[in-house]
């Protein structure tokens, strides 16, 4: 069946000497292997929108359960901030494995927005690390593990909230309490607005520095607690993370 598709392409491996196959994440049908004949050649159509990270259109020749085959292609974003920023390549890069990690787990189509969007907004300019949180937070969901941001996680009580606990997953009311972290109410609601916000909507972010360290503190925490994924690519990014 020839059909057109959007996606990035998530990962490539070369094959034989002028071909490789590309794995893109589309949004009808996830992440598909898709061949692409002779991409490697200098003078090959296909040898721009065969490249890792390349977000474009797919003509291809779809095969369901095996490889497709690409026919033709066009750039639709070239990322050209991102492409010219070594931590921003990073922050690609980890919210690629995280996001292809998370798609063998749930096959929602909501997760290619989620993951197109935050690259789209990373790419004009916003603050790659709070993106990436509010992308982190909303795909607890779909991991099945959300962070309890309704009621207490050990008695279930709603009053007197004092802090969020990311080893007991989430809000700990004061009769609770006992030695946890304090992590402010401003902190705990920001949390909230970056589980709430529509990313696509997002223009701008006035975030304190401090608000957005306790985010991403907490949230690297409740990720090695309560999600089982690993991605090699994070350490990277934290090893990187004074560039
Ligand atoms: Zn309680």
């Amino acid at each position: 069946m020839l059909t057109t598709v959007k996606g990035i392409v998530v990962s490539e491996t070369p094959f034989k000497e002028s071909s490789k196959i590309l794995n893109i994440y589309t949004k009808e049908f996830g992440i598909i292997g898709v061949m692409s004949k002779g991409c490697k050649n200098m003078k090959s159509p296909l040898r721009i929108v065969s490249q890792r990270f390349s977000y474009a259109e797919f003509i291809i020749y779809y095969n369901e359960n095996k490889i497709s085959t690409l026919k033709e292609g066009t750039i639709i974003n070239n990322f050209n901030i991102i492409k010219t920023d070594l931590l921003l390549i990073s922050y690609f890069t980890y919210i690629t494995d995280l996001v292809t990690q998370v798609v063998k787990q749930n096959d929602s189509k909501n997760i290619y927005d989620l993951y197109i969007n935050t690259i789209l907004k990373i790419n004009d300019g916003l603050n790659p690390k709070v993106m990436t949180n509010i992308l982190e937070i909303k795909l607890l969901d779909y991991l099945g593990c959300p962070i309890n941001l309704k009621s207490c996680c050990k008695c279930g009580g709603v009053k007197n909230i004092v802090t969020i606990d990311p080893d007991e997953g989430g809000y700990i009311c004061a009769d609770c309490y006992t030695n946890e972290i304090i992590y402010d109410s401003k902190v705990q609601k920001m949390l909230q607005m970056y589980y709430m916000i529509d990313i696509s909507t997002i223009s701008e972010l006035k975030i304190k520095d401090y608000i957005i360290e306790d985010i991403n503190k907490f949230l690297n925490q409740y990720y090695d607690r309560y999600t089982g994924v690993y991605i090699h690519s994070k350490k990277f990014l934290e090893n990187n993370i004074d560039l």
